[in-house]
């Protein structure tokens, strides 16, 4: 199973801690939190592959987070960690859209078990798919020879930018923050606290030799207080 982005959302520090490591051993990018509230707010910037939910939570508790988040019409396969001996936990969970349960204590290979059932069932497709090219708004880009070209003339992109390029193709229609840009493209480890305008200074100076009116970008666009998402006029493309 290739890698996917989970949403760990348990307040319990020593199940989070074993849940997360075990995902993570088995190449998952884990995002965690203990909070409801926090995970309806990451799960509606962000798209998992899979959300890992216990039912009490402090604050939001996790029948109302996965309640909300049906109801905005998010489809991310939702797993609920509920009490032991709980048929109405069991039942509650699934009537309100979550997609399975492993029922407390659990063992860790039993839950691996769940978690790759869960996505196996829900494959988004296309996520595996390697992006090639780029093209639109005057760009024609080779992602992985890292060719790039302006209205015909070579724009000289260097490494980072191109990668920058690449992750907005690959998380299309949605809006990629500084702390995922940070995490996904430079490598810092996840939940970071940086303090820096790397990304702003690299993505303006990439607007530089990428859009065709820097006063109007129509490739890289902001989304204030959000981040930056891919314009609708450059897509991927076979070639
Ligand atoms: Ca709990």
């Amino acid at each position: 199973m290739s890698a996917r982005r989970i949403l760990l959302v348990e307040d319990e520090p020593t199940i989070r801690t074993a849940v997360r490591d075990a995902l993570r051993s088995q190449g998952h990018e884990v995002d965690d939190t203990v909070d409801g509230g926090e995970a309806l707010r990451r799960a509606t910037q962000h798209r998992y592959d899979l959300i890992v939910l216990d039912v009490m939570l402090p604050g939001v508790e996790g029948f109302e987070v996965c309640r909300e988040l049906r109801s905005q019409g998010n489809r991310t396969p939702i797993l609920m960690l509920t009490a032991r001996g709980s048929e109405d936990d069991r039942v509650r969970g699934l009537s309100l859209g979550a997609d399975d349960y492993v029922t407390k204590p659990f063992s860790v290979r039993e839950l691996l078990a769940r978690v790759d059932a869960c996505l196996r069932r829900h494959d988004w497709g296309g996520g595996t798919a390697k992006l090639r090219y780029l093209k639109g708004e005057g760009l024609e880009i080779d992602l992985d020879r890292q060719e790039s070209l302006l209205d015909g003339a070579n724009a000289s992109l260097t490494p980072k930018e191109v990668e920058i390029l690449r992750y907005l193709a690959e998380h299309p229609d949605r809006v990629v923050s500084r702390s995922e840009f940070l995490t996904s493209v430079w490598g810092y480890p996840s939940g970071s606290r940086v303090v820096t305008r790397t990304v702003e200074n690299t993505i303006g100076k990439l607007r530089k030799k990428i859009e065709r009116d820097r006063k109007d970008p129509q490739v890289v666009i902001t989304v204030h207080g959000s981040g930056w998402k891919l314009g609708e006029g450059i897509r991927p493309c076979d070639g």
